[in-house]
């Protein structure tokens, strides 16, 4: 087997000095160096281009080369290289304002570098949070299984895929995992709305277990990204949102990779109506990665906590580089961009028209299920469909490099039987034109 390509990153020749994320080592890889980049297309040394059908990692929502954000970030550079936010500057007021804006009610913003360190900064907000309201005892946190929320041991905790875990573990105590709406190989029986919805009943259950008094929040993605794509029922979703309301339990929407378009509205949550979660997290898809940048949005409710006269009643959390000025400038380019050109309803339209097609290969004996919603879609691959067994790790890797061979980078996760990636992932930039999307359809099929 030559180059593995996991989650369609790019990685050095081997032997060399860089320590590449995820890649098993493997001395006689053919490794891919990456030189240049325009639209959904890469170049790499050899001068072979690529369509990346992963958008980096998901993250590269406007493809590559934007001129206008290079230019935002050259600009505010020159003005201003650096500051702190320990005070303020202007691009970081201005953002702020902005995702309060987008997301629909009042939000105050605490920005960071990255999804995980969005998520960490969320777990300390909502135990600090709780000690302040008079519910000191609610330091529990609950996520689902195939959930990924980032690398750092308090996000790694509340991950819950064993392949990510295996050897880092004990991870950060008073996280725990309840079973996720993933209705095609459903514990609770049922159609896929009932399964989901039993899924739902879970959380409310381990609440009650656990003694709500215990309790401080639910991390959840709207939609299942890392975990292998799972599109749930937006009745879920809801229900979840008023099982956390009954229980005072906050709700942590990481929107890390379905915020800004990814799923065909601007946050993911925005599927399910009536719901505005306590807090969302969001990265990736904010710089559409020209730049680093994490955000941590926090009903104004709750930074009312935050406010009053005491002792250790601010947060006590900071970062040197979160909200870097030229990070901040890129984000408004890039939302502006968005807006200006209409990117959501883009990829709802170009959803269906041109990546639905994918559905058809439904056809095919070792496709099991077809998940998609906006440009995140999964196919769930299966030796057969009867028995539902995961198709093994080296026919998987066989189809992403003969993809890659084609000048097409996929990836695949899903941690299904743990340790086993059997879901092909798409997730092109979102300004893919449509010769770009035939291609991926073309090419897969
Ligand atoms: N949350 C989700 C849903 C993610 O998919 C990721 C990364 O893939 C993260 C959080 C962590 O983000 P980062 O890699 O920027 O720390």
């Amino acid at each position: 087997m030559k180059a593995e390509v996991e989650m369609g990153n790019v990685v050095n020749k081997t032997p060399s000095r860089l320590w590449n994320a995820m890649h098993r080592y493997n001395p006689d890889a053919e490794q891919t160096v990456a030189v240049s980049g325009e639209g959904s297309w890469f170049t790499d040394e050899n001068g072979k281009k690529y369509l990346d059908g992963v958008s980096g990692l998901w993250c590269l929502n406007l493809g590559y080369g934007r001129q206008e954000i290079v230019d935002a970030a050259a600009e505010q550079m020159k003005k201003l290289s650096y500051f702190p936010l320990t005070m303020s500057h202007q691009p970081a007021i201005d953002l702020a304002d902005k995702i309060s804006d987008l997301l629909g009610a009042n939000y105050q913003t605490f920005f960071s570098n990255s999804g995980s360190e969005a998520n960490e900064t969320a777990f300390k907000v909502v135990r600090q949070y709780h000690h302040q309201t008079g519910n000191p005892g609610k330091y529990k946190f609950i996520s689902r299984y195939r959930g990924y929320h980032g690398s750092t041991l308090g996000a790694l905790s509340a991950t819950a895929q064993a392949n990510r875990r295996v050897k880092y573990d004990p991870g950060v105590p008073g996280f725990l995992h309840v079973y996720p709406p993933y209705s095609y190989r459903s514990i609770f029986g049922g159609e896929a709305e009932e399964s989901d919805l039993k899924a739902a009943q879970m959380l409310e259950e381990m609440i009650n277990w656990e003694g709500e008094e215990t309790v401080a929040a639910f991390i959840m993605e709207p939609f299942i990204s890392g975990g292998g794509v799972i599109v749930p029922s937006t009745k879920y979703i809801q229900r979840v949102t008023d099982i956390c309301k009954k229980h005072n339990v906050l709700l942590i929407m990481d929107e890390v990779v379905s915020g800004y378009g990814r799923t065909g509205k601007m946050f993911g949550f925005m599927h399910a109506e009536g719901v505005q979660p306590d807090i969302v997290t969001m990265a990736k898809g904010l710089t559409s990665g020209y730049l680093p940048l994490g955000a941590t949005a926090v009903k104004s409710e709750i930074y009312d906590a935050f406010t009053k006269e005491g002792k250790d009643n601010h947060l006590r959390h900071v970062s040197t580089y979160g909200g870097h000025p030229a990070a901040c400038a890129v984000a408004l380019k890039n939302i502006e961009i968005i807006e200006r050109e209409n990117i959501v309803e883009r990829v709802r339209n170009l959803g269906k028209k041109k990546l639905g097609k994918l559905h058809q290969l439904i056809g095919h004996e070792n496709v099991g299920e077809v998940r998609q919603i906006g440009f995140l879609l999964g196919l769930e691959m299966v030796a057969d469909k009867r028995s539902k067994i995961p198709l093994n790790e080296l026919k998987m890797a066989g189809i992403i490099g003969k993809c890659k061979q084609e000048g097409l980078i996929i990836g695949k996760n899903g941690d299904t039987v743990p340790g086993q990636n059997n879901v092909l992932i798409v997730a092109p930039p979102l300004t893919s034109t449509e010769d770009d999307l035939d291609f991926i359809v073309e090419t897969l099929s």
